[in-house]
Parts: C-alpha cells; structure tokens; sequence
C-alpha cells in the first residue's frame, strides 16, 4: 500500500470532504490531508489554523490520516511525503474542467504522481465550502451538511 495526499483548502471542511476522506483512507496506508496556507491569491474565511483545528476534530476516529498545511506546488510536497496519489473529490460536471486541467498539469510536473477522483455520496454532491458560507452568513440551516463543531464555528464567524 502507498501513501495518499488530499489537498484543499477545507474552507470549512464540509460533509463532503469527510466521505472522501473516510473512502480515501481506506485504500492507503497513509493518507495526508493538505490544508493550503492564508495567502494573498485565495481569500479564507478561516484561517489555516482555525480550518486545520476543525478538521482534526472530523478524523479523530481515522489514525492513518496526518493533517499538514502547505504553500508549494501539490506534485513538490507529494513527492517530499512520498504519495504517489493525488485525491480529488468530483460532484457534479462542473468540477470536471478544472480538474481536469490541473490533473493534466500535475502529470506533466511529474508523471509518476496520479490523480484520483472519487465520489461523495449522492446526498453531498451539491454542496462545496463556498455555498456553505453563502448559506450560513444569511441564518440558513446547514446542519446536515456539516458537523456541529463547524456549524458553530460558522455561526460564530458571521455573527454581529
Ligand atoms: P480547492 O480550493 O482546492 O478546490 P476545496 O477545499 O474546495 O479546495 O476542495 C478540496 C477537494 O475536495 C476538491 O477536490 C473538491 O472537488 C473536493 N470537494 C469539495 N466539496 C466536496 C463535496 N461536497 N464532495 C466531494 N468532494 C468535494
């Protein structure tokens, strides 16, 4: 068995990244979730701290899973892990056309290094981070599509 790298920047994590993350970690001996660092290029609502404590509070029950942060290239730091798998999470088409490039561009930075793309359960398929903010900066319910500590920490982001 390999190791498995899962990059993003869990902008909270969601439902979504959770059921990709408890599939991924079934299939590798290891398997690195990578939290991109606050930089000027992407604008977070939580910081990397902030985003990295609520996802050890959703993997607690998965030992095989290590949470990193970073700010390099996804290929650089798979190799420094010694991953030869990058994991991504596709939902609906929409996904498709980025990915798709970025898989392509990942293998031309190094070909030893495959993208996989799994898929969420049917119920998690609509949802990303963005939308989850959207939605709980207007009051709107997301509990089933995330856990309680995130819902919290939601509320708490955008309360007045
Ligand atoms: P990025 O900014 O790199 O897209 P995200 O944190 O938004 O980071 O997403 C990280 C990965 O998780 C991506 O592959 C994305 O497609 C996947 N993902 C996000 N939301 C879901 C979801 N609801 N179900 C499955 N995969 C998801």
């Amino acid at each position: 068995m390999s190791n498995a790298i899962y990059p993003g920047s869990f902008d909270p994590i969601t439902n979504g990244h959770i059921d990709i993350i408890s599939r991924a970690s079934k299939l590798y001996e290891k398997l690195y979730i990578a939290v991109s660092k606050d930089n000027f290029l992407k604008s977070t609502l939580f910081s990397v701290d902030e985003r990295i404590e609520l996802i050890k509070m959703s993997v607690e029950a998965m030992p095989n899973v290590e949470i990193i942060d970073f700010d390099c290239l996804v290929v650089d730091l798979s190799r420094k892990l010694n991953c030869n798998v990058i994991i991504r999470g596709l939902r609906a088409l929409s996904d498709y056309d980025f990915e798709f490039k970025m898989a392509l561009m990942n293998r031309s930075l190094d070909e030893n290094i495959v993208t996989l793309f799994m898929m969420p359960h049917e119920r998690y398929t609509h949802i990303s981070s963005s939308l989850i903010r959207e939605v709980a900066s207007h009051g709107g319910d997301i509990s089933q599509y995330v856990s309680t500590f995130v819902n919290k920490a939601l509320g708490k982001a955008f309360e007045e």
